[in-house]
């Protein structure tokens, strides 16, 4: 924003971008920039293409000279389309994605280059990776870290304005191994959950070779004018406002959701859409959300590891098309005060080679019998690790959220329906259900209840919601990278799916037959695990009493929240199905806590910064403007206490700002001085963010009090209405 001008002027950039450049339809070009397995078919000799099918299918290491004969093609493919560079594109513990560029040049004698890429550099590069978050696993002068191409996610060409550059989806390991990612750990959870699963699916004599999971994943996220954007410290540098007096009009009207689409906005979403398409990204759904700039972008639902790939991309692609609209977007959890936080829905399953969604209830009574299974095994690793799964979704970000009126609350728990639950408390109870009602599908088999044909309860309160044939994960925050929580529900539910097989072959041993065993074995299952379901309104104070009795962890900070992954059982699980070793969950935990710390420590400085070097200054200036209107009074004979009033409040909250940041910097100080990570995030959380709020009442108190052309940053009613 121009100094000195309001900004309530209408910003620059206002005028759409103009149509779009393409007329196009979408089926002829989506995808054009993915090397994926249709463009290597082409491009292949036959013999390389069906290795690289196998390494993508079934995970099989590629040779040398499959990987030279695919880095070959994968150049001139590459080049063709305008790349002069290629990078290993790898997901780090920052939570963001990370990418080194080489060029293909390499020096050919005689002042000439040539163009090469070998199988080596598309299988793995060495960054220079010491500044990565390792949590102590990889110490600085030992800083390798190797990138590994992950064939089971395509290469990719990113266009950005200035050239293009071919990305390879690595993970990025340490010298000794050890995980750096958050890439790694998925993969190796994706495993573990097919193996688990298909010694289940054995035992249902199904006939699927793999069972894999499955992502959609939906985007939240706010727009505003990057003129804006640029003038507030704390959007730029924090993601979030740590300032500002609620706009008058804000989502109380309820006019935004699902409304039409402004032009500006539109221009922007049909931009981004069409970069997407081009990497292969399924964009399907499109709309406004509930708060005043909010908006939503939903994929088709992929194999959980590409999902991943194409929602980091997703997020990506949102603020770089936004800037070219003259917009920033938004992928904070909670940027502004007031009015609704930003999620990430993970809408999770499972799925077979043979076209089957594992969580669909099936036509047959061994189908169902399957599902029922599977679903049992879900809702168990659920209540056994609710606060590991809490964990999972901790973030500084997500901490304004979680609990808030709109989110999800802390406490992780499952809702199923009211059909499933009445099916499982049957089942629970030992009766047979009645199948007269036409909504269920009786199959006349004793003792196995008949369930639900379409489940269309939706709970929207619900942290963990089963929406008909997946579960939705609500609490996952938007800027997540949705490895993370997905790593962690495959494990648990791998994990449980393995315990199931081993009870009911227990159980089969033990004499039953095998619809007894596997109804004797889900009975058990719920009984121990059915305090975690909650059908009623999770915003509620009744529910959080009530979670309390039933014990279910109620964390609402990350740093309580991250003990998740440090509790013995958590370290135990995942080490004892090789997703992460006992000291890559300790890294982890480590990195987390110090993230968490981090952010806190720059939000306190920007609180101290923009108070005393943006707020004060403009405030003393209008103390000053009153302190004169006021003595001119006095001088006039003019009674005006109103003035005098107004003037002690402006004091009064000047002052208050001001002995807020000194007592700010005091705990700021002693939290920096500690040395161990989980107490520093504690003393963060619990002695410097308390300030934040005391603090900004008084400068939001100043904002109400003061003329708006004097101040310093654009308010609320500007950066959520103007556009
Ligand atoms: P909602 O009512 O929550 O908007 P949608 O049907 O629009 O429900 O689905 C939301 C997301 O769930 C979409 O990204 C969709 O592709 C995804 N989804 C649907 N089925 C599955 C599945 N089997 N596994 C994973 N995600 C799925
Ligand atoms: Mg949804």
């Amino acid at each position: 924003m121009p100094h000195g001008v309001r900004a309530e002027m209408t910003p620059k950039h206002s005028q759409p971008a103009g149509p779009a450049a393409s007329a196009s339809k979408v089926s002829d070009y989506y995808g054009c920039n993915v090397f994926g397995l249709e463009t290597m078919k082409l491009l292949l000799p036959k013999e390389t293409y069906r290795r690289v099918q196998d390494a993508v299918e079934r995970g099989e290491t590629l040779d040398i000279e499959a990987a030279n004969a695919v880095a070959s093609a994968m150049k001139t493919w590459a080049m063709q389309k305008g790349a002069t560079h290629y990078c290993h594109w790898f997901q780090p513990l920052t939570g963001a994605t990370a990418e080194k560029h080489d060029a293909f040049i390499d020096l050919a004698g005689q002042g000439a280059v040539i163009e090469t890429f070998t199988g080596q550099m598309l299988a793995q590069a060495e960054p220079d990776a010491s500044s990565f978050p390792s949590g102590g696993l990889r110490v600085t002068f030992e800083a390798r870290g190797y990138t590994a191409w992950d064939p089971t996610s395509p290469a990719f060409i990113l266009e950005n304005p200035g050239g293009a550059t071919l990305c390879i989806p690595t993970c990025f390991v340490s010298y000794t191994g050890h995980a750096l990612d958050t890439k790694t750990p998925l993969l190796r959870s994706i495993e573990v959950l097919n193996a688990a699963a298909l010694s289940v699916l054995e035992l249902f004599k199904s006939d699927a070779r793999k069972v894999f999971s499955t992502l959609g994943a939906e985007q939240e996220y706010f727009l505003v004018d990057q003129e804006y954007f640029q003038a507030r410290p704390d959007l730029l540098l924090a993601g979030r406002t740590l300032f500002g007096a609620a706009s008058p009009k804000g989502q109380q009207l309820e006019d935004h959701y699902f409304g039409s689409i402004k032009d500006r906005v539109f221009a922007f979403m049909t931009d981004f859409e069409r970069e997407a398409f081009k990497l292969g990204i399924p964009l399907k759904t499109r709309h406004n959300e509930v708060a005043p700039h909010q908006f939503e972008c939903a994929p088709i639902f992929e194999e959980a590891n590409v999902a991943v790939d194409h929602n980091q991309l997703v997020m990506d692609l949102l603020e770089r098309i936004a800037a070219r609209h003259g917009l920033a977007a938004l992928l904070y959890e909670k940027p502004f005060a007031g009015v609704n936080g930003s999620g990430k829905h993970n809408n999770w399953s499972l799925g077979t080679d043979t076209g089957k969604n594992l969580l669909s209830p099936g036509a047959t009574p061994q189908e169902n019998l399957q599902f029922l299974t599977i679903l049992t095994a879900i809702v168990k690793a659920v209540h056994d690790h609710s606060l590991l799964l809490r964990a999972s979704i901790a973030s500084s970000g997500n901490d304004h959220r979680l609990g808030a009126n709109e989110a999800p609350p802390a406490i992780m728990s499952v809702f199923l329906g009211a059909q499933l639950t009445k099916v499982l408390d049957d089942l629970e109870a030992g009766v047979t259900t009645k199948g007269t009602d036409p909504m269920w599908i009786s199959f006349g088999i004793d003792k196995i209840p008949p369930v639900l044909k379409d489940n269309t309860d939706r709970n929207r309160t619900s942290p963990f919601a089963f929406t008909g044939n997946k579960f939705e994960f609500r609490a996952v925050g938007s800027s997540a990278n949705s490895a993370v929580p997905i790593a962690t529900l495959n494990t648990i539910v791998a994990n449980q799916l393995r315990e199931t097989r081993k009870e009911i072959s227990a159980a089969m041993k033990g004499g039953k037959a095998f619809k007894e065993a596997v109804l004797e074995v889900l009975r058990g299952q719920y009984r121990q695990s059915k305090a975690v379901c909650f059908e009623g309104n999770n915003y509620s104070e009744e529910w959080v009493r009530q979670a309390k009795k039933r014990g279910l962890p109620n964390e609402k900070t990350t740093p309580a929240a991250l003990k998740g992954f440090s509790l013995k059982k958590s370290v135990e699980l995942f080490a004892g199905l090789g997703v992460l070793t006992e000291e890559e969950s300790r890294s982890r935990c480590h990195v987390l806590l110090e993230k968490y710390a981090k952010d806190i420590s720059i939000e306190a400085k920007l609180v101290a910064e923009m108070t005393t070097t943006l707020f004060v200054p403009a405030a003393v200036d209008y103390q000053n403007r009153l302190a004169a209107a006021v003595a001119a009074n006095k001088a006039a004979g003019i009674k005006a206490p109103a003035q005098a009033a107004l003037l002690r409040d402006v004091i009064g909250h000047i002052e208050g700002a001001l002995a807020g940041v000194q007592s700010l910097g005091e705990s700021l100080a002693e939290a920096e001085g500690l040395e161990e990570a989980s107490a520093r995030a504690e003393a963060f959380c619990a002695e410097v963010k308390p300030w934040f709020e005391k603090i900004r009442a008084h400068v939001d108190a100043l904002e109400l009090l003061m003329p708006a052309a004097a101040w310093p940053v654009p308010k609320y009613r500007e950066m959520l209405f103007l556009m």
